[in-house]
């Protein structure tokens, strides 16, 4: 104890035998019991790695100024204190630092929820403690504890395994090297480098086949992991692959606006007679006026907004590129069991050799009968029912639990229906295993699709059961029982059976069963091989979610494609598909068929094809593979360890939370926590949400700067007075930043965004429809200010009057544009659309009340040189800044018009 206290790490366990590695923690295979586990928590901490470094705030700050647009500004303001315009340097400056302080907050607050989001991933372990096998969250483990392993699990601490069972586990994480390694519990070489140290297993790579149970010798930052995790700890980034051609486009925007504000200030050197310092002062303006500073703050921001709505909804994203790509969706690749039904079983017929049974009773509830036609029975003189039933229960690893709600089961549910069945014939399960101890096991995969179970009786007989899909059993089976006795199997008449139930949307299961010598202690498969005799099929019925029914409505209104694949029999599949409304025609492909399709074979049917039955993992990469050469953006759903490919390949892998393994999550992109497809739709729903909010901000903020600089650029090419200074435009630009376009974050989904077709990833962000929208909307800006400003000089207000009443009517501009903004193209001349979302009214409120300040507080007055307005100058404003409202209105409708398609309006195509 004391030396792992001392140096965990330091101990050589790998060469330790495994009772020298017990004897040295202080524990036996029983595990630690509950109060020396919360004893050694306290000595060595939590089992979790520290967090990632964080960049230390002052950091974090100064990075807000890592921008090219930001350098202009501060060359600007370099610029203004060599001329001595220390008003302009001090509120250029002071525009930079409040854009860094509300982008450093915002992001501040951005990381922090994606943070909190994180942690609803932490993974469970099963451990025995004191004796029982329980399940903990990772992060209590400590050195001691007795962990059990199984396919799929990510190992939670470094262990020393004591036991191992067919185990792999990938290791790529710490050693690079892709092929899962094989473990063993003999010692290794003492030199042995972490590769080939096949006694260990550590901390943060996956189980990829077989069990296992090692006793953890070192947790947290003391683990091989931990160690690694020191010397390259990321620091996340918020960003994805739009926000990174954002920042590129911003980039080319630096050039272009030098560009003209170079060629501005030559043009007004040379054939205008500004002076120079009129002029380096009009450029300064030009270059701010041109700049959006806040875009980037307000794309981060919308995007974070984004994935905290899906985690609302029940999907919790790992990689922020997903968000847009879930808008993208084309086709979703979705599991049947659990995912589209509602993985409630409930056992409805039996078949024997000489009989037909339907089963009463529902959900786990143990009460219930069997009827022969329309006759009751007990099942006691029905010999096959009786043996079928203890199979049932025999072969069977989940538990039925009695709630306050009700029935429930702990493990699959398939198998817990298999309990009820059995308790309605009588048999209990833990006196069952008593009386028929279970010696060993096969456990079921995805891959055989069977599951078989060694037992002796107290007497010394063996015997084996096996339950399985029933083609695979079919193929095992030589016999069947049939009153007591073993005959030759008639396929034919199991395999009608089979089609019939299965066409009636049942589950099918078959059960078969093996004598054995009483010396045989170990099972493999190829003690299957020959000699099973069928005992009896099972039927279960799972119906379908309702909201999975109506999800897959509101997919096919938006143009997404739903596919099922399942490893449940083709009859049973197409059954369920129709129930759901998948796939208009009656076709379905199996795993078989798809073996037997070469690649350009699978490329030609994947389209149609809808429902994919009898498939196994290695088929859904093969599917994702042939739609994606089709140009399809796929979702693929999965939960097992073999699924992990595919989730990979898939453009959006979406692992199960309740019931998926951890490879499957680690291998995913997002996961769901109600493993519900509906959530999968949700999330779709949200990723559009996203993309068109960062198409909105981005529609709303160019033309304010685009409006600005083409105003001064026209005042210079006419030789005319600068209709708003330098410093006038920046408190345009950062007072609506940080108000109007920050609302546009939080806009609420568009109605019918469903019912769009999905987008073309391929697709520009910004389509010469709306760049065409940026401009036509600069030009009413400009327009309608310079109008205002000339009539006021006309009308014989002073300079600086008439600039107040420009900077008011850019302001009024935007706020009215605001409204035009919250959908590209749907109209929003309606209380929905003026008042639907309360972030927009609170937006406008703050910025009136500034602009109210910016008008007639004396100290504003003096630092921008502004003068108060009479009313009926503020109507004139209103009046000429509302035009904008219809303006962009009239065009929308324009648009929906000429396009004749919703769809593509609503787009904003
Ligand atoms: P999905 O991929 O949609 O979740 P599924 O759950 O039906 O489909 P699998 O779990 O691969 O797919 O099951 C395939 C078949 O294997 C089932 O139809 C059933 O016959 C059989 N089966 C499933 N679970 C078990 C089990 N625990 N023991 C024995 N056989 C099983």
């Amino acid at each position: 104890m004391e030396a792992i206290a001392e140096s965990p790490t330091a101990k050589d366990w790998h060469a330790l035998p495994a009772t020298a590695a017990f004897e040295a923690l202080g524990v036996g295979e029983g595990g630690l019991d509950e109060a020396e586990a919360a004893r050694r928590l306290e000595t060595h901490g939590a089992n979790r790695m520290p967090p990632a470094r964080k960049r230390r705030p002052i950091v974090r700050f100064l990075l807000q100024f890592h921008n090219t647009l930001i350098y202009v500004l501060l060359a600007a303001a370099a610029i203004t204190a060599a001329l001595q315009h220390w008003v302009d340097m001090a509120v250029i400056l002071g525009v930079v630092v409040l854009n860094a302080l509300i982008g450093f907050i915002q992001e501040g607050k951005a990381e922090r929820a994606l943070e909190a989001i994180r942690q609803l991933l932490l993974i469970q372990s099963a451990v025995r403690r004191g004796g029982r096998v329980m399940r903990v969250d990772a992060a209590e483990l400590v050195p001691g504890d007795v962990v059990l392993l199984q396919a799929g699990d990510k190992v939670p601490a470094d262990l020393r395994l004591f036991q191992a069972r067919e185990l792999q586990i990938d290791e790529s994480l710490l050693t690079g090297e892709s092929v899962p390694v094989a473990k063993a519990t003999r010692e290794a070489a003492r030199d042995a480098v972490l590769g080939d140290r096949t006694s260990m297993g550590y901390s943060g790579t996956l189980v990829t086949r077989g069990q296992g149970a090692g006793v953890v010798v070192a947790t947290g930052p003391a683990s091989e992991l931990g160690r690694i995790n020191a010397l390259l700890r990321a620091v996340p980034t918020l960003t994805t692959p739009l926000l990174r051609q954002m920042a590129a486009f911003g980039r080319w925007l630096t050039g272009a606006i030098l560009a003209v504000t170079s060629a501005t200030f030559a043009f007004g050197l040379l054939a205008r007679d500004y002076s120079a310092t009129e002029m380096f002062l009009a450029a300064v303006g030009l270059a701010v006026a041109a700049i959006p500073e806040g875009l980037p703050a307000i794309m981060t921001i919308t995007l974070a907004v984004g994935v905290q709505r899906m985690a609302a909804r029940r999907a919790i994203i790992r990689r922020l590129p997903a968000v847009e790509t879930l808008g993208a969706v084309t086709t979703i690749c979705s599991d049947k069991t659990g995912t589209l039904t509602r993985n409630e079983m409930t056992v409805q017929a039996v078949v024997t050799a000489t009989a037909e049974y339907s089963v009463s009773g529902a959900g786990y509830d143990p009460h219930g009968d069997f009827q022969l036609g329309e006759e009751r029975i007990g099942s006691d003189n029905h010999a096959e029912l009786q043996e079928l039933a203890r199979a049932a229960v025999l072969c069977n690893d989940a538990r039925l639990l009695q709630r306050e709600a009700g029935w429930a089961v702990d493990g699959d549910p398939m198998e817990g229906a298999l309990l009820t069945l059995g308790a309605k014939a009588g048999l209990e399960h833990d006196r069952a295993l008593e009386q028929w101890p279970r010696t060993d096991v096969i456990p079921f995969d995805s891959e055989h699709r069977l599951m078989a179970t060694l037992h002796h009786d107290h007497a010394g007989h063996g015997f084996v059961y096996v339950k399985g899909a029933p083609e695979r059993l079919l193929g095992l089976c030589n016999h069947e029982r049939a009153q007591g006795e073993d005959r030759p199997l008639r396929a034919q008449h199991w395999r009608d059976a089979l089609e019939r139930l299965a066409g009636d949307g049942q589950r099918m299961l078959a059960v078969a069963a093996k004598p054995m010598t009483g010396q045989t202690r170990e099972l493999s498969f190829t003690e299957l091989e020959g000699g099973l005799s069928l005992i009896g099929l099972v039927g279960l019925s799972d119906p379908p979610r309702q909201e999975a029914v109506d999800s897959v409505a509101r997919c096919r209104a938006a143009g997404i494609r739903v596919k099922m694949i399942t490893g449940d029999h083709t009859a049973t599949a197409l059954a369920i598909a129709g129930r759901l409304g998948i796939g208009d025609d009656a076709r379905a492909l199996s795993g078989h068929a798809l073996d037997e399709m070469d690649d350009e074979a699978l490329r030609a049917a994947v389209l149609d094809v809808d429902v994919f039955a009898r498939a196994s993992p290695e088929h859904k990469l093969r599917l994702v593979q042939a739609l994606q050469s089709h140009g399809q953006v796929v979702a693929m759903t999965g939960d097992g360890v073999n699924d992990a490919p595919a989730l990979r390949r898939a453009d959006v892998g979406v692992a199960m939370g309740c019931k998926g393994t951890d490879v499957a999550r680690e291998a995913a992109e997002m996961v769901l926590t109600d493993d519900n497809f509906a959530s999968i739709t949700a999330a779709v729903e949200e990723g559009r949400t996203v993309y068109d909010n960062l198409r909105k901000a981005i529609l709303f903020i160019l033309p304010t700067n685009g409006g600005e600089a083409m105003l001064l650029v026209t005042a210079i090419l006419l030789g005319l007075p600068l209709p708003i200074t330098p410093v006038q435009i920046l408190w345009v630009n950062m007072i609506t930043a940080v108000t109007l376009a920050l609302a546009l974050a939080f806009e609420p989904t568009e109605r019918g965004i469903m019912e769009r077709p999905p987008r073309d990833p391929a697709a520009a962000l910004l389509s010469r429809h709306l760049v065409w929208r940026i401009v036509f909307v600069s030009l009413i800006l400009v327009a309608g200010t310079f109008f205002l400003f000339e009539r006021a000089l006309a009308d014989g207000a002073d300079l600086a009057a008439a600039r107040t009443i420009a900077v008011n009517t850019l302001i009024m501009f935007e706020v009215f544009y605001l409204f035009n903004s919250r959908y590209l193209a749907a109209p929003v001349l309606s209380p929905a659309g003026l008042l639907g979302n309360r972030w927009v009214l609170v937006a406008i409120a703050v910025l009136l009340a500034f602009q109210l300040a910016f008008t007639y507080a004396p100290p504003m007055q003096q630092l921008f040189d502004s003068r108060a307005l009479a009313p009926g100058e503020w109507l004139q404003v209103v009046a000429v800044a509302s035009s904008v409202l219809f303006l962009v209105e009239a065009e929308k409708w324009w648009l929906r018009t000429r396009s004749g398609r919703p769809g593509a309006a609503a787009e904003g195509r």
